[in-house]
């Protein structure tokens, strides 16, 4: 069976076209209005809608129906039904109701709860979320769904999302009225997420229990080449390469996700996906989905996806970029510069209120992209710092001193100010003015946050920066709700004038990689949290409770588990690496270096009786040097295994995520560079496991 790719897009997925062509019209409506109004959806509508789904997806070969959500796990989960129901007679048929479609109740009990589950009961439950489409996939029809507690505590990271997408839409679409703009009556906002990976050989990665266990390697001599000819980036896609990227594509469109660009990233062996963007909570969704498939699809074709954050030292590692902008329900894009006036003042005030939200919350953005993996990317030269700043580039930077310096509001120019020609010059996408260097950089009609980890959810960010965001909108209205109408242009000067003057020091322009702006930003007051406990300690700070409580996101309760559920899984993450070293130190590089040094020794001897009285320099050199690394690893190795006890001991999270880092983590890099010199001394035959050249080259 060929199709087309406009035919086969969306093919799996109970989209728009197939809720109109099977739903009768007035349920159709119904629905239509519950996904754009986010209005109640009658018991008798979701029945004709779990019929109709029913049906669908039975044509299409399903058999069972899933309530798919997203634990605090990263992942996400489902637990499988089948639609049959017995009539008697040994008979079935299949079935499904409204009120399965709507709520599910798997037990909750398993699922990382943070302190929640003590407080709380541990039942919860799972509700259908309209707005992000059903799909089918191995023989299951897909049901999106958020996830809560009994009583109502957050779970999952889809309703905090959906929460923060709507307090967003209500302070966007406030202040545009204020503007005059009476015909917004929402304010979505929207998502492309960049998407890194890698991919290695199945059968080599099997024999690396590190990558298994770990997602990372924990040590390996560097190959001889790297990504220094930077002959990678964009190169000539290998064959299997392509045909993977080829099968991923039609997995992708299938589910109506629509994957745009791919190519070869900077590192040996990696790789990018960009899809085309799409409604936060949706790409959320999407993202998710496509971490899964790219492992899938990774492995029919021989191969492993590796997503962690660092896989390999020494070359880049991977992250994910969040495109994220505002779009109005009558499709204006708030971040778009745009040629006419009007729009001006209002991309001026969306984009100022991007800027101080990123300043005041600067913490929060640093803690929504903590986790392990990401601690080894942040702060190298190859991804964003931990500090956060913005980049806005030359032009809009021009337009921020002429602001600042009332260089647009003197004399003739204040005319200009309200026809706005000149206070922006025409916007084109700079495709050259670039600084990858910068955590959140403003890319022409969108802001680009970078800080993103490969592997994690893309939820997080988009909760914090949609938040955040609303909040200062709610404070710029709150300070133009009152101006009379011929005095709201002098007013929103001075607002953004004063507000560009308190949050300024957020904006940098330059190289972020330097060791100078580390040094500036501390000058200027910028936090730098380097690692995950140093981040995640702030993250119940009152003002980020504050936070979250006055928009409705989360309650001081459901941060402090969430927070706890960050820090234990980050101590988690240390703890199996640790064992997972001491492992492979015991079973495979121990006894490598005793068994070519065995050889080494027994060469040597015969070496001898054959020829009196030679000299055997090199022998016991190198025998002696291994000997000596060999007694390093035993004695790092003993001090690791210390620690690792000691790190289960801490009373707290906090305290035990530190001790974490402080201890475990230090002498795991510190063992690391040792058995990367060992392991230059031996040869691959002698090592029973891949090396980084045959990792990385094999393809
Ligand atoms: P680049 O010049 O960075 O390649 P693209 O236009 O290709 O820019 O976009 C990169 C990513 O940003 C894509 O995933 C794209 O869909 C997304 N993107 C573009 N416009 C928006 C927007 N308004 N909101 C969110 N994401 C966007
Ligand atoms: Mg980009």
């Amino acid at each position: 069976m060929t199709s087309t790719i406009p035919e086969l897009f969306g093919s799996s997925v109970f989209n728009d076209k197939v809720m109109r062509a099977k739903l009768p019209k007035d349920i159709y409506k119904a629905l239509k209005k519950t996904i754009e109004n986010g209005t109640h959806l009658e018991l008798d509508v979701a029945n004709a809608v779990a019929v109709a789904m029913k049906e669908w997806a039975v044509e299409h070969g399903a058999t069972h129906y899933t309530h798919w959500f997203q634990p605090m796990t990263g992942y996400t989960a489902e637990k499988h039904d089948s639609f049959i129901s017995p009539i008697g007679d040994g008979q079935i048929i299949m079935d499904f109701s409204g009120k399965e479609l709507i709520k599910g109740e798997p037990d909750a009990s398993s699922f990382p709860s943070g302190g929640l589950r003590a407080t709380f009961e541990a039942r919860g439950y799972t509700a259908w979320d309209p707005t992000s489409p059903a799909f089918i996939k191995d023989h299951t029809l897909y049901i999106p769904t958020a996830f809560c507690s009994y009583s109502g505590e957050v779970l999952d990271k889809k309703t905090p999302l959906l929460r923060s997408m709507e307090t967003l839409s209500r302070e966007a679409t406030h202040i545009l009225h204020l503007l005059g703009h009476t015909d917004v009556t929402s304010v979505n906002t929207t998502v492309g997420p960049e998407q890194e990976y890698f991919i290695v050989e199945r059968d080599l990665y099997k024999k690396r229990k590190d990558l298994v266990f770990c997602g990372r390697t924990l040590f390996g001599a560097p190959a001889p080449k790297g990504q220094e000819m930077e002959d990678h980036y964009f190169g000539a896609l290998k064959p299997r390469i392509a045909d993977f990227m080829h099968e991923l594509d039609e997995e992708l469109w299938k589910l109506g996700i629509p994957a745009k660009t791919k190519h070869n990233e900077v590192a040996p062996a990696q790789h990018e996906l960009a899809p085309i963007f799409e409604t936060s909570n949706v790409a959320v969704d999407h993202n998710q989905l496509t971490m899964e498939l790219m492992r899938k699809v990774a492995r029919k074709h021989g191969f492993v996806c590796l997503l962690h954050e660092k896989p390999f030292e020494g070359i880049n590692g991977s992250g994910k970029h969040n495109n994220w902008s505002l779009i109005t329900n009558t499709g204006v894009n708030l971040l778009d510069p745009g040629k006419t006036p009007g729009e001006n003042t209002q991309f001026l005030i969306f984009l100022m209120a991007v800027i101080k939200a990123v300043d005041d919350y600067a913490d929060l953005l640093r803690i929504s992209v903590a986790g392990a993996g990401n601690d080894h990317r942040l702060g190298g030269n190859e991804a964003p710092p931990a500090i956060v700043s913005i980049f806005l580039g030359n032009e809009l930077q021009a337009v921020m001193d002429s602001i600042e310096n009332d260089t647009f509001f003197n004399g003739s120019q204040r005319e200009q100010l309200e026809t706005g020609a000149h206070v922006l010059p025409h916007f084109t996408k700079d495709t050259t003015d670039r600084n990858r260097t910068s955590p959140f950089a403003f890319t022409g009609n969108k802001f680009e946050f970078r800080m993103l980890g490969s592997s994690a959810s893309v939820s997080t960010p988009n909760i914090v920066l949609n938040t955040a965001v609303a909040e200062v909108l709610r404070q710029f209205s709150s300070q133009l709700e009152h101006v009379p109408k011929e005095e709201l242009s002098t007013a929103i000067h001075d607002l953004l004038k004063t507000t560009l003057l308190e949050h300024k020091r957020i904006i940098f322009n330059g190289n972020g990689y330097t060791d100078e702006w580390v040094a500036e930003a501390e000058r200027r007051g910028l936090p730098n949290l380097v690692s995950t406990p140093d981040a995640l300690e702030h993250f119940t700070d009152p003002k980020n409770i504050e936070l979250f409580s006055k928009h409705g996101v989360f309650t001081k309760e459901e941060i402090l588990s969430r927070n706890e559920i960050l820090l234990e899984n980050y101590s988690k993450t240390i703890h199996i690496e640790g064992k997972t070293l001491e492992e492979m130190l015991k079973k495979q590089v121990l006894p490598a270096i005793s068994s070519y040094s065995e050889q080494l020794a027994d060469g040597a001897m015969k070496k001898k009786s054959l020829v009196p009285g030679l000299l055997l320099d090199y022998d016991i050199q190198l025998i002696s040097k291994l000997n000596e690394l060999q007694t390093t690893i035993t004695n790092k190795l003993s001090l690791l295994v210390q620690h690792i006890d000691e790190a289960e001991k801490q009373d707290t999270p906090l305290l035990q995520a530190k001790y974490y880092q402080r201890y475990v983590l230090s002498d795991m890099e510190s063992i690391r560079s040792v058995v990367n010199e060992a392991e230059s001394l031996i040869p691959d035959t002698y090592l029973p496991y891949p090396t980084y050249d045959q990792l990385l080259f094999s393809i």
